[in-house]
Parts: structure tokens; C-alpha cells; sequence
């Protein structure tokens, strides 16, 4: 989300306040050299030049000849990086911008070797969450997804939601062989606050319902 919004320029930056008819300063919170435009933010400030030269992707935002954002990470991508740099230059980004709101917010100086401790940190997070073992740790996902039932039969799933004071809401929807939809009810209903008897409430109202 944070790359797509950076990507279309739509980050929150003075520049793009003030495009939108905010009366502040333009200039950039942490150095007041330039108006904070995305590719000040992101690129020349000189914390985040800094950041970028002294990561492992050591790069010189000097030698840079983009001057948009996205055509900068455009001019990457066909350089065919692998994932593992993607990953880290994303991160890299995104703690800019966290580094950025530090400081405008709480006034909190994040310096540029922390900042990219952080980035370092993030993408062995990344990496490790998509590992086998990673993915064994989740919910195994064959075992969540919906099956429609067999041709000729039809399957009913009722779902509740507790809404405080005793009283739930309850759902439904009966789907064929096809996964269509064929009928489908919702209602609330004072009756209790405990989870299991509402489930239970609830998929029997979805069988008298289909009835
Ligand atoms: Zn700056």
C-alpha cells in the first residue's frame, strides 16, 4: 500500500498539502533546505541520501538522473533487481517515511543508521514469514477455503457476530454446486453473549430458514 501510494505520489508530504489547499510551509521538517516534495522526502533530503548510501543496496541518490519517484524505481526494475533487493529498498522507503513522521509528530530523531537497522530488520521479518516454516506456522489454507457441496446438494454457512448486551447478529448464505448464492438471511436477535450457543443459534435459524 505504501509503495502504490508512493508510486502516484500520493504521500502526505508539504508539497502535496499544500497542492491540495493547505496553507503551510512547504519547506521540509527536517532539513529546511527544499520544499518537501515526494522526491526530496524520499531521495535528496540528506538524511535520507545518507540512509540510502550507507544501506546494503549503497546507493548514490546523486547519480540518480530520474527525476520523478516512480520513474526512479521504473528505471530499477529494468535493471531486473531480485526480490530480496525489492524488499529492501520497499523498506527502506517505508522507514524514511516512519523516520519522517517521527520526527514531525513527536519531535523523535530517528539518525540514518537506525533507520536502516530497521529496514534490515524488516526484510528478514519478510523473509522469514514467507519461509516453509513460516507458512507452516499459519492456518493451513486448504483447510479454510470453501468447497462447494456436491452437484444437486446444497451447503449453508451461518455466521454470528457478538454486539454487546446479549444481543447478536446473525447471518447466512446457502450456495449450490456452482457456488452460487441461492438464498440468504440476516437478523439480530437478543440472546446470549456467549460465542459457541450464538454459532449454534445461528446455524439453526439457517436451517429452519431453509426449510
Ligand atoms: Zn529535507
Amino acid at each position: 500500500m505504501f509503495g502504490w501510494k508512493a508510486l502516484h505520489n500520493g504521500l502526505a508530504v508539504n508539497v502535496n498539502l499544500a497542492k491540495r489547499g493547505l496553507h503551510i510551509d512547504q519547506k521540509c521538517p527536517r532539513c529546511g533546505d527544499a520544499n518537501e516534495a515526494l522526491e526530496h522526502m524520499l531521495m535528496t533530503c540528506a538524511d535520507s541520501r545518507k540512509a540510502w548510501y550507507f544501506s546494503p543496496l549503497r546507493i548514490d541518490v546523486a547519480q540518480v538522473n530520474c527525476g520523478r519517484f516512480r520513474d526512479w524505481v521504473f528505471e530499477l526494475n529494468h535493471n531486473n533487481k531480485d526480490e530480496e533487493w525489492w524488499v529492501l529498498f520497499w523498506m527502506m522507503c517505508w522507514n524514511i517515511w516512519v523516520g519522517r513522521n517521527a520526527w514531525v509528530f513527536d519531535r523523535k530523531q530517528r539518525d540514518f543508521m537506525s533507520l536502516i537497522d530497521k529496514a534490515v530488520q524488516g526484510g528478514m521479518e519478510y523473509a522469514a514469514a514467507n519461509t516453509r516454516k513460516g507458512k507452516k506456522d499459519r492456518v493451513n489454507e486448504v483447510d479454510v477455503r470453501w468447497k462447494p457441496p456436491a452437484e444437486g446438494t446444497y451447503k449453508l454457512n451461518t455466521d454470528v457476530a457478538l454486539l454487546g448486551g446479549n444481543l447478536i447478529g446473525m447471518g447466512g448464505v446457502v450456495r449450490d454446486f456452482e457456488g452460487d448464492v441461492v438464498a440468504a438471511f440476516c437478523c439480530r436477535k437478543e440472546a446470549t453473549n456467549d460465542v459457541a450457543v450464538a454459532e449454534a443459534l445461528s446455524a439453526r435459524l439457517g436451517v429452519k430458514d431453509c426449510h
